[in-house]
């Protein structure tokens, strides 16, 4: 299957609707823009009919592959389907067409909103006050670890190193370092948890805090956490907590009752706002009661059922967003709380964990599992023995495609060889669940009996196997 490039189907002068020509005098670039502001040469667009157009991106949005689609186990980015209900509530005109420079008492429904969301998260997440204002996980670490500084330079001194498990997101050495911070990697031991004698040598008055994920990138629940807490705050360090897993512990623990001062939250992932070609995403960072004080400006509040913005915050690290973050992921993640309640959230977590560990029963047979405990939500699998065959991570995840699924995400965390790690997340089928093991299995077999099928998949997609070292050295070329 080909598709051109909307510029290829243009065809001068075509058009998708035209206007009658208006009576009244109109403005024209010419009579109301300076000359000197104004372009030389015409605008490149391509000139296509209103059916051309809709037929384009209909052909492309089924070469794609999305959660609407199918299966998506792609591990750590929490790809559940995204109930339509958010986009109802969403779409709603209130919440649609409102302007973030509306005067603010036009809008307080949006703020009320806002306010209850951010209530809501601290609640969930076991901390004293939320802000919605970071655009995703990433920057949320980023506006943490701000909120981390600023609280120690308020004591007199900044310190100068974060501690980052060696199984984190790239996401977290790389927030640690813009903020000014070395990052400082922690070993983890066999279980594929904190090794604490690696922690313990790490400590010291210059430890500003510490990056934890938990349960953490291998899907694995970190159940010293009372004790790492205790032995970081006890160099007057502060913990901040990676939420990216929360959908695995919704309602079952909360990261304040672990003893975290500081999380941010995917609402895209664990509240089902859509991404992965879906964006835009949503951050937010929750902290306990000494940290509140330094949270980005404006902060929304309750003025005996008034809601207003407040922007005199003297000890606030300023804006970290344009306006109040990405609002419509405020409505979609504010439904999906109330449409489950808090009874849903629990359950939701539980059926993660669930699914997660139905996956793993049928598959750790023929594929290593190179950290035994019992996992969470995800589970990371090694392709090392399909290795030995010739077939490596990258072309059973090519090769899934084939057997119309998404692959899991692969080569990560590093400390996996040929990492599989795989995310079925609680909105999944028993059926699809095991369609999918069935198809893994299948491409266990394979690279026993015909390796050079997985090795030369996919087989069946728009696109067959790319040259990614060629595409990665020759940007400006889309494939060959
Ligand atoms: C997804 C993820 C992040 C980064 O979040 P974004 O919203 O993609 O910026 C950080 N840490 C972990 C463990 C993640 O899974």
């Amino acid at each position: 299957m080909t598709e051109k490039l909307i510029f290829e189907l243009s065809h001068e002068g075509r058009r998708g609707y035209a206007l009658p020509k208006s009576d009244p005098p109109t403005s024209t670039p010419e009579n109301s823009i300076p000359e000197r502001f104004r372009r030389r040469t015409s605008l490149e667009l391509p000139e296509v009919s209103e059916n051309e157009v809709v037929r384009h991106f209909v052909r492309l949005s089924t070469m794609n592959y999305h959660i609407d689609k199918g299966f998506y186990p792609l591990g750590s980015c929490t790809m559940k389907y995204n109930p339509k209900v958010n986009e109802k509530a969403a779409a709603m005109e209130g919440f649609a067409d409102v302007h973030p420079l509306q005067p603010a008492e036009t809008v307080e429904g949006a703020l009320e909103l806002m306010h209850d969301l951010a209530r809501m998260l601290a609640n969930i997440t076991g901390m004293t006050a939320a802000s919605l204002q970071p655009a995703a996980g990433a920057q949320g670490e980023l506006t943490g670890i701000m909120l981390i500084r600023k609280y120690h330079e308020s004591k007199g001194h900044a310190r100068s190193k974060i501690l980052v498990p060696d199984s984190a997101h790239g996401t977290n050495p790389a927030s640690v370092a813009i903020s000014g911070y070395q990052a400082v990697s922690v070993k983890s031991n066999r279980n594929g948890t904190v090794d604490l004698e690696d922690l313990k040598n790490h400590l010291d008055q210059e430890v500003a805090g510490m990056m934890l994920t938990n349960p953490n990138t291998l899907g694995i629940f970190e159940r010293d956490i009372i004790q790492i807490c205790k032995m970081v705050h006890g160099v007057g360090g502060l913990m901040y907590m990676d939420g990216a897993n929360l959908n695995a512990i919704l309602g079952l623990t909360r990261p304040g009752d672990m003893g975290f001062d500081v999380v941010h939250i995917n609402l895209h992932k664990t509240f089902s706002t859509p991404h992965g070609g879906g964006g835009p995403g949503s951050g937010p960072v929750a902290v306990v009661d000494r940290l509140k004080e330094f949270l980005p400006v404006p902060v929304i509040e309750n003025e005996g059922g008034r809601f207003a913005l407040k922007y005199d915050k003297p000890q606030s690290i300023g804006k970290v967003h344009s306006f109040f973050g990405n609002f419509g992921m405020h409505v979609r993640a504010y439904t999906y709380i109330l449409s489950h309640g808090a009874d849903g959230l629990k359950n939701n977590s539980v059926n993660a964990v669930i699914n997660a560990n139905y996956l793993l029963a049928k598959l750790r047979d023929r594929f290593e599992l190179p950290y035994e405990s019992t996992p969470m939500h995800e589970f990371v699998l090694s392709a090392d023995i399909q290795k030995d065959r010739g077939v490596k991570a990258l072309d059973i995840a090519k090769r899934l495609l084939d057997y119309g699924f998404h692959a899991p995400t692969i080569y990560f965390p590093l400390i996996v060889h040929e990492a599989l790690m795989i995310e079925p997340t609680e909105t999944e089928a028993k059926e699809t669940l095991d369609a999918f093991a069935d198809a893994l299995l299948k491409i266990d077999e394979e690279s026993r009996s015909a390796p050079e099928i997985p090795k030369s998949a996919p087989a069946t997609t728009p696109v067959h196997r790319l040259d990614d070292a060629f595409a990665a050295r020759n940007i400006n070329v889309c494939y060959r």
